[in-house]
């Protein structure tokens, strides 16, 4: 039986679940976004890479999806950079979430539906712990206020943890204020000299936790279909956020919570309290942007990936021989040329989409495109027709993926290599009639080590990426 529905691991059951959006044809997402303290490193990247690839995923299956993307501009962390660099908290902010909107656009990322600041609900956040307070879940001590843990009976149900054994993490401060260590900060007052906001409780700031919880029910609902993160957000950062939810609605806040395995850098996960990253705008340096998102797409989302720069080279030749693959279609018009396909499509597209609705399984999705890839290169017999027919679908398949966005250029790039390949084919092929067989290697050589290689044949010399 062919499976129509998408499979969707969900961290709340853990187990897959047959996705059923709340309302037919429409999804609704939200993915905790950055905290605008730094340039984000490469193991966030992977985080939004992914989640921009599941909303791509789902409006290539037809729906009309609403996706959320915060962006954190007032933290602990925020304020400790503006202290560091002399400057006001919000030129910190305003710096990186400048940073952050250009090297999103450079990984190929679609912006989101909306892309809200935290800083422009803090009125409603003030209106949520106010509620929360009123029905006993808040209590307030000295100006900060805290989530009681206690009173939810559901609490550590997302994460698995029971509330004995939830340590003070990370963002969650050691209090001796707090009636139980677990109990998280809903609104902080602040020190002098840091940002401050008007409240029943005096000045301050809000928590992270409450942040979400109010961007998300403004724009998407009470209730929505996916809410997702990297797996270091399922606590507490989720869990926080659900019980904030539960505490003042019986419908669950969300259907299907979905997390993102870690980019590890020696073994651990990459992070800056550790050290360990390497920040996306410095691999681009040396990589570029559909050469990370291979990377990352090769694995699966849930599986850890060791930040490798010698896969990131392989994934390099994946992608020039990928446009390489498509050098016969460089002159297409790609809107009038869909119906070139052949039969032999239906079997891709199938293969594809089942790889992908098995809850976006890009690892096997990525092998179907590095089979039509090499079906391309490899069946020189076929006609022009048919392998424009493959190219197609290939350039199809990869934009779901993200791929090839500026597609004309990139091949027109790699239509200027093709007549300068000739002219270093022809001189090497006059050398060696000259017998100055040195000059002629060298040259072979020089090119193998950019990656490309030569080929002598009966009909003449053809040159090619390397696989
Ligand atoms: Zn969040």
């Amino acid at each position: 039986m062919e499976r129509n529905l998408i499979q969707i691991y969900n961290s709340l059951t853990r187990k897959k679940e047959e996705f059923i959006s709340l309302e037919a044809g429409s999804v609704k997402m939200y993915a905790c976004g950055p905290t605008v303290y730094n340039y984000f490193h490469i193991g966030n990247a992977r985080t939004f890479l992914f989640f921009d690839v599941v909303r791509k995923y789902l409006e290539y299956r037809g729906y009309d999806v609403t996706y959320v993307q915060n962006i954190t501009d007032i933290d602990d962390k925020i304020i400790n950079q503006s202290i560091q660099e002399g400057i006001p908290a919000t030129d910190v902010a305003a710096k990186y979430i400048e940073a952050f909107l250009k090297d999103t656009a450079k990984l190929g990322l679609t912006p989101p539906t909306h892309q809200p600041l935290a800083t422009k609900y803090i009125g409603q956040m003030i209106k949520l712990i106010r509620e929360l307070e009123i029905a006993g879940f808040a209590y307030e001590v000295n100006g900060d206020v805290y989530f009681s843990v206690n009173k939810s009976s559901e609490y550590g149900r997302l994460s698995g943890r029971k509330t004995e054994e939830q340590k003070v993490g990370a963002r969650v401060d050691k209090n001796t204020d707090k009636q139980n260590p677990a109990d998280f900060t809903l609104w902080k007052r602040s020190k002098p000299g840091e940002p401050k906001w008007k409240s029943p409780w005096g000045e301050g700031r809000p928590g992270w936790h409450t942040e979400c919880v109010v961007m998300s029910r403004d724009l998407l609902g009470a209730t929505f279909d996916i809410h997702g993160g990297a797996i270091d957000l399922l606590f507490p950062h989720h869990e926080n956020e659900l019980a904030q939810a539960n505490a003042l609605q019986t419908k669950p806040m969300v259907n299907y919570w979905m997390h993102g395995g870690f980019l590890n850098m020696r073994g651990e996960k990459m992070s800056k309290s550790l050290d360990n990253f390497l920040l996306t705008r410095d691999v681009f340096e040396k990589f570029d942007a559909e050469t990370i998102r291979t990377f990352f797409l090769s694995k699966h989302y849930r599986s850890p990936i060791e930040y490798s720069p010698e896969l990131l080279e392989e994934a390099k030749v994946a992608v020039n021989n990928f446009y390489d693959a498509l050098q016969d279609i460089r002159y297409l018009d790609f809107a009038q040329s869909e119906t070139v396909v052949t039969d032999s499509a239906d079997e891709y597209k199938r293969k594809f989409q089942e790889m992908m609705d098995d809850d976006f399984n890009t690892a096997k999705a990525m092998s179907v495109l590095f089979d039509l890839s090499r079906k391309i290169k490899n069946q020189r017999d076929f006609s022009v027709e048919e392998r424009q027919g493959f190219a197609l679908i290939l350039v199809k398949f990869g934009k779901v993926l993200g791929f090839f966005s500026d597609i004309q250029a990139r091949l027109a790039v790699t239509g200027l290599t093709d007549p300068l390949m000739k002219i270093l084919i022809d001189l090497r092929a006059a050398l060696k009639a000259e017998k100055n067989f040195v000059m002629a290697d060298m040259i072979r050589e020089k090119l193998s080590k950019t990656g490309i290689e030569l080929r002598d044949k009966k009909e003449g010399t053809t040159w090619s990426f390397r696989e």
